[in-house]
């Protein structure tokens, strides 16, 4: 098994392609002539950035001796203990309380990832996980960008959005289908 920094270092370099060709891009369509502009193409470069790197870990989430499976565990842990401290002080002033409410949710949450993690290179090393992934990132794009636009006042060109959307679609499906191909795992 390639190692988690291997699959990274290929999503980055995946990624210095895409910006490069969003770069020509950019210039080519007179993309960085306004400040708006200039701005939606750093940011699109930030979005690629990642993505990339994100996609190219992500499938190793199924596998409990990875960063991203141990990181993403620990975070919906603490999350769920914080989540459940806060309640609990909502309904009560005991400190103690709040803090057995906080250690449960969190082993509960520990046990139960523990036990309903999917095996090893199942859904998250397949090509249908790629394409959810990349259509999940492209709406966070699409939508970010509905954000960015409406604080400056300007409408981006429909069919640069478009353009731009596709490029991130395929910056993503390729960062997270390098890490499966490296993995030499090709199922649909
Ligand atoms: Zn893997």
């Amino acid at each position: 098994m390639a190692s988690g920094k291997v699959h990274a270092l290929i999503g980055i370099m995946i990624f210095f392609m895409f910006a490069l060709v969003l770069f020509m891009f950019a210039s080519d369509l007179g993309l960085t002539e306004n400040i708006f502009e200039s701005t939606l193409i750093t940011a699109t470069g930030l979005f690629a950035l990642v993505f990339s790197v994100l996609g190219s870990i992500l499938p190793d989430i199924d596998h409990r001796r990875s960063n991203i499976y141990k990181q993403t565990r620990n975070f919906l842990c603490v999350l769920i203990a914080i989540a459940l401290f806060s309640a609990a002080l909502m309904h009560t002033d005991d400190l103690a309380t709040a803090a057995v409410a906080a250690v449960a949710g969190f082993v509960i949450t520990f046990v139960a990832i523990t036990l309903f993690k999917p095996r090893h290179r199942g859904f998250t090393h397949t090509i249908r996980a790629a394409i959810i992934y990349s259509l999940v990132a492209v709406t966070i794009y699409y939508f970010s960008f509905e954000k960015i636009a409406e604080y400056s006042g300007t409408t981006p060109d429909e069919s640069v959005m478009v353009l731009l959307s596709t490029m991130i679609f395929l910056v993503s499906f390729t960062a997270y289908f390098s890490h499966n191909a490296v993995d030499m795992e090709f199922k649909l």
